[in-house]
């Protein structure tokens, strides 16, 4: 168990932290009634903790704000955030950790596919040192064979091409620490593909296993087209390789024009030359688009885990 907080972090914790559950909504009407007393039930039952649920619509149309109105007056503890329209899944689930005030920050989709009781053990792990904890799916009942094949397959590509560690079957369901949260936010990139950042941040990350369930009420929110999109970004954000490929094909074409060249003794035309030389140019201007893509992205180039000053650490909201 890595003891990753320092003394003054664990004392801190121990003094009855705040958990913040993010739900965004996108036409949930049908569920977010049960989803809350489940929620609720759950955040109850953690011992030692105060808690706060924030629900962020995002651009819903079938009365979830309405719902969500009467839950949060007849609730304190319910804070809500509305954005002007649908803007999609990540920039809610982002929206919801800009307005959590937690010590530990849980995200967790509306409809009850992950299950609320999870994060009892999320806090557990939190409490033992652990800034994040990720919810693994092992197994996902009442999901098409296409949706589970392509995110299989997805997941796995992404992890070979991937310029830094990413975690396997993991979605957006996972504890974050108010460290965490903070490096996250910090973020100026709008293009998200949080689960991405997250590991590109590089806390200690340790996961639970479960098993996805079929939706409580409802149609899936994630159309085809946006899994498309989001695995596009995911590619874009966490990999160079894409940028890379026309380079790697123009060396790979010349240099088996130039073997098949001197095999036959005789160079092959010009046109095979030129083709190998425009994709190696190509790939130049990829390295370019490189540099500019994480320019302009503005991440840090390094995450601070913890300081020491003066023989004791630094609590990190001094750092
Ligand atoms: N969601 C959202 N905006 C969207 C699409 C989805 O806030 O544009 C929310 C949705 O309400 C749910 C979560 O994101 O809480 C996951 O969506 P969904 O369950 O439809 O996706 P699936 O589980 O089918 O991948
Ligand atoms: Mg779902």
């Amino acid at each position: 168990m890595p003891a990753t907080r320092t003394p003054a972090q664990l004392t801190a914790v121990a003094a009855r932290p705040l958990v913040s559950v993010v739900v965004p909504c996108f036409d949930e009407a049908a569920v977010i009634g049960e989803t809350h007393r489940r929620l609720r039930a759950v955040l109850r039952g953690l011992p030692e903790c105060e808690y706060e649920v924030v629900y962020v619509d995002d651009g819903s149309r079938d009365g979830t704000w309405d719902r969500l109105t009467a839950l949060a007056a007849a609730d304190a503890r319910v804070r809500l955030v509305r954005l002007t329209r649908n803007f999609g899944h990540q920039p809610a689930v982002l929206a919801g950790l800009r307005e959590a005030a937690g010590d530990a920050v849980v995200t967790i989709d509306a409809d009850l596919q992950d299950p609320p009781g999870l994060i009892a053990d999320m806090v557990e792990r939190w409490r033992a040192g652990w800034p994040v904890v990720s919810a693994r799916r092992t197994g996902r009942e009442g999901e098409s064979r296409f949706k589970t094949g392509t995110a299989h397959v997805f997941y796995r590509l992404l992890a070979a091409v991937a310029d830094h560690p990413v975690s396997l079957d993991t979605g957006d369901f996972r504890l974050l620490d108010r460290e965490v949260v903070r490096t996250l936010t910090l973020l100026p990139e709008s293009e998200l593909y949080l689960r991405g950042s997250v590991c590109w941040a590089g806390f200690p990350e340790t996961s639970l296993e479960y098993g996805r369930g079929p939706r409580l009420a409802g149609r899936t929110k994630y159309t085809l087209r946006k899994m498309a999109g989001l695995s596009r970004r995911g590619l874009l954000a966490c990999s160079s390789a894409p940028a890379r490929v026309p380079a790697a094909v123009g060396l790979a074409w010349l240099g088996a024009t130039a073997v098949t060249s001197a095999v036959r003794r005789r160079p092959l035309p010009l046109a095979a030359w030129t083709f190998g030389c425009e994709a190696v140019l190509l790939g130049v201007l990829g390295e370019y688009l490189l540099l500019v893509h994480r320019e302009v992205r503005g991440r840090p180039p390094y995450v601070v885990r913890q300081r020491w000053a003066a023989g004791v650490p630094v609590p990190a909201e001094l750092t």
